[in-house]
């Protein structure tokens, strides 16, 4: 690396020379030493879609590093890269907890995000509602106290890719309308007489049915991380895409970042299973009648473009008997998902507590 790059995504303090960290709490470069502030650019532009058809044979100079002065490390233990920019150092794992061990190294281009949502919620604030989260849960046990330290969570931005498409659906079926029969039938009455009744009897009629619909779907937003649940990620949602700013360095001071582990054609393909239902139930709609069959259904999908998105959260993990609890808190809104252990001992504690009060209200019940 040049000197000269080496100075274009280095933020030193203009007052004292130390390095500026992003703020959550003003969105400004500041340094941790004076105080010093200093604003982000803003863009004008809005974040920019892009051709997917070209990306599919991305050229070397559509990929660029976060940042001229990135670092990658790649945890051992379960495989999630991160990058970050000096003086952030690798410190532990985010998504299983482990403390890196591996030397980092200049990272490796990606494709570049189009924009992000810096986070607004700072590590102080992110640590005291975990807190709170955490002693409301009596059935936690004792050692999820660690994760109300400060240093148990750690800000990172999380990858993910969003797609538009238009989609061209032709499909073959059946529509089924009801109609409706009387039918005659005989039964005893209560005096045990036979006798003659009659009642409607629901039946299916089954026309072929075949056609085409068209949709349009707009921002479908993948996760390009495998280190969380996707049921987890989806419950962080919904975020405030109205807020996305044009990608810059300066965000990921004092940040890590992902790399995405999704890549561009596997997160098409899970856009693909996303939508899916929707374009079965435009099928539907479409076949009418009262029920309906899809024997066959074929979709084209065109105008596709996407955008590579860093989200921020605060995310955490530890092992609490040989089970990966990961905790996550919505950089944004503060937001908390996660799981956490049940104390086997205070579980038991109350079921006996509970038993006693049985016991001693039968004894008083039986002596009156
Ligand atoms: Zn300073
Ligand atoms: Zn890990």
């Amino acid at each position: 690396m040049n000197v000269e790059a080496n100075k274009i995504h280095h933020y030193p303090c203009s007052s004292c020379g130390a390095d500026l960290l992003f703020e959550p709490r003003d969105g400004f470069l500041t340094c941790p030493y004076c105080g010093h502030k200093q604003a982000i650019p803003e863009s004008t532009d809005p974040v920019k879609e892009q051709s997917y058809d070209q990306h599919l044979q991305i050229r070397p100079e559509q990929m660029a590093k976060l940042a001229v002065n990135a670092l990658e490390v790649q945890c051992q233990s379960c495989g999630a890269k991160s990058i970050f920019t000096p003086p952030q150092v690798a410190g532990s794992c985010e998504f299983c907890g482990v403390q890196i061990v591996a030397q980092p190294k200049s990272a490796d281009p990606i494709i570049t995000p189009g924009g992000l949502l810096p986070f607004c919620i700072t590590q102080q604030q992110a640590s005291s509602s975990l807190r709170q989260w955490l002693s409301s849960r009596w059935f936690a046990p004792n050692d999820l106290k660690r994760f109300a330290q400060p240093e148990a969570i750690h800000g990172i931005y999380l990858p993910f890719w969003t797609y538009d498409t238009n989609t061209t659906t032709y499909y073959t079926g059946q529509r089924g309308e009801y109609y409706y029969v009387t039918e005659t039938y005989y039964e005893r009455d209560q005096q045990g007489r036979q006798v003659q009744r009659t009642r409607q009897v629901r039946h299916t009629r089954w026309y072929s049915a075949s056609g085409t619909v068209t949709g349009r779907f707009d921002d479908v937003l993948i996760p390009a991380t495998l280190s969380l649940p996707s049921n987890r990620l989806a419950a962080l949602e919904p975020w405030d895409m109205t807020e996305l700013r044009s990608y810059d360095p300066a965000f990921l001071s004092g940040f890590k970042a992902q790399r995405y582990q999704v890549d561009l054609q596997q997160g098409f393909e899970l856009m693909r299973q996303v939508i899916a239902p929707a374009i079965e139930s435009d099928v539907r709609s479409d076949i009418g009648g009262d029920e309906q069959m899809i024997e066959s259904l074929s979709t084209a999908y065109s105008d596709v473009t996407f955008k590579h998105l860093l989200l921020p959260v605060y995310a955490g993990a530890y092992r609490y008997n040989g089970k990966l609890f990961q905790i996550l808190v919505n950089g944004r809104t503060g937001e908390i998902q996660g799981e956490r252990p049940y104390s086997f001992w205070k579980i038991a504690l109350l079921v006996v507590s509970i038993l006693i009060v049985v016991l001693i209200a039968g004894i008083l019940f039986s002596n009156r």
